[in-house]
């Protein structure tokens, strides 16, 4: 089959490669339909985070049919058209069991989980197509992908609806969705939301769906502020205002009730040296908005306030307000998305109309051209907001 693959610092190439194979009794082959590339897919193109290996095949984000079941799978079957959750949860451990699919014990092989065992105090949960530190799964930016534990992860999508509207069920809408319900909105909140990405605006709809009376979104890209703005969302431009002078203004003097930081700030390293290279390379290569970010947030919410998350973090963060944190009163909640949680709901939601899940998709392109939607998702942020790519 063809397939994305990995070479090292800014080169990845459609290359052939074996075709997936059932390997577990809980597993399904899903030939994909479309597939997109993520955010978090730059920080692999930039090789910023280790444990990838040359020849890795990337994508997280993905939908298609079901070409093949192992035999304990009575749920999926031969035809059916599924979204894939990137997350991969067993659904039987004790994380699964309460609703934690993110940090399933499961379905990161454990040789691979030792990385994250040391930098974290407990292993991480599998994931496709994001380094051998998640399970070193092969990823959906091909024609074909090994699903594990496909009896639990992936939604069946009822035929007649368009696999653009329902392919970032997989991993964007649900982020951004749990992000909102992690701002904790009660009807009439006013939410302040930093980054104007895909995650960033997909948690502008869900909490406008929820009842925030204002959204306040802060980004530079033009286009990505105009889009915050077909949303609902008043939008600030950081390069044009102080933004919690603006946001303390827009309150009177209150600040906003909960803030979302969809920015994040990739650290690069899983053991503790690591982790010291990687700000090291964050500080030269991005300056200091991103870890700027989650400072902000704690510092311009209101007191009593709740700042949420979704933005990654993979390291140690240096000069946390504590005091602020503390002495205001605050609750942060963050965390992987619990994908396999939200999809019935998130579903129906786009079913019944209520939500555009496609005003973010910039560009569509074959697979075959997925090196060059990389270059341009990465080069010009501003023009490529969201970019699908269509196998075969
Ligand atoms: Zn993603
Ligand atoms: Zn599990």
């Amino acid at each position: 089959m063809r397939a994305l693959t990995w070479h090292g610092k800014q080169n990845v190439q459609v290359d052939t490669v074996p075709d997936p194979q059932i390997v577990n009794p809980r597993d399904a082959i899903i030939r994909i339909t479309a597939t997109a590339i993520c955010g978090s897919d730059l920080h692999l193109y930039d090789s910023m985070i280790p444990g990838m290996s040359n020849g890795d095949i990337l994508g997280h984000e993905f939908m298609g049919i079901v070409e093949e079941v192992g035999p304990a799978n009575t749920t999926l079957k031969p035809g059916d058209r599924v979204v894939v959750p990137f997350v991969i949860a067993c659904g039987q451990c004790f994380f699964c069991d309460h609703k934690m699919p993110a940090a399933c014990d499961n379905s990161n092989p454990a040789e691979k989980a030792d990385a994250s065992e040391i930098a974290y105090g407990y292993a991480m949960t599998g994931a496709f197509g994001y380094s051998h530190l998640t399970g070193g799964y092969a990823g959906g930016q091909a024609e074909y992908a090994r699903v594990p534990y496909s009896d639990y992860g992936p939604i069946k999508i009822p035929d007649g609806i368009e696999d653009e509207r329902v392919l970032f069920l997989s991993d964007i809408f649900p982020t951004g969705w749990m992000a909102a319900e992690n701002a904790q909105i009660q009807p009439g909140d006013t939410v302040a939301i930093w980054g104007c990405g895909p995650v960033g605006l997909f948690a502008i709809k869900s909490a406008i769906l929820m009842g925030a009376g204002r959204v306040i979104a802060i980004d530079h890209h033009p286009r990505r502020l105009e889009l915050a703005r077909q949303n609902g969302a008043e939008v600030l431009n950081y390069h044009e205002v102080q933004v919690r002078e603006a946001l303390r203004e827009m309150t009177a003097g209150i600040g906003p009730d909960s803030c979302i930081d969809a920015v994040g700030m990739e650290a690069h390293g899983f053991s503790p040296d690591n982790i010291v290279d990687a700000i090291k390379q964050e500080t030269k290569i991005l300056g200091t908005d991103r870890p700027h970010v989650l400072r902000e947030t704690i510092m311009a919410v209101r007191k009593g306030g709740t700042v949420s998350v979704p933005g990654v973090y993979g390291g140690v963060a240096d000069k946390w307000p504590i005091g602020a944190f503390m002495e205001k009163g605050l609750t942060l909640k963050t965390g992987q998305t619990h994908v396999q949680n939200y999809l019935p709901q998130l579903l129906e939601l786009i079913l019944e109309g209520r939500i555009d899940t496609t005003d973010l998709i910039s560009h569509r392109l074959p697979l075959e051209q997925a090196a060059e939607g990389y270059k341009n998702f990465k080069e010009n942020q501003n023009e490529w907001t969201k970019v699908v790519l269509k196998p075969g």
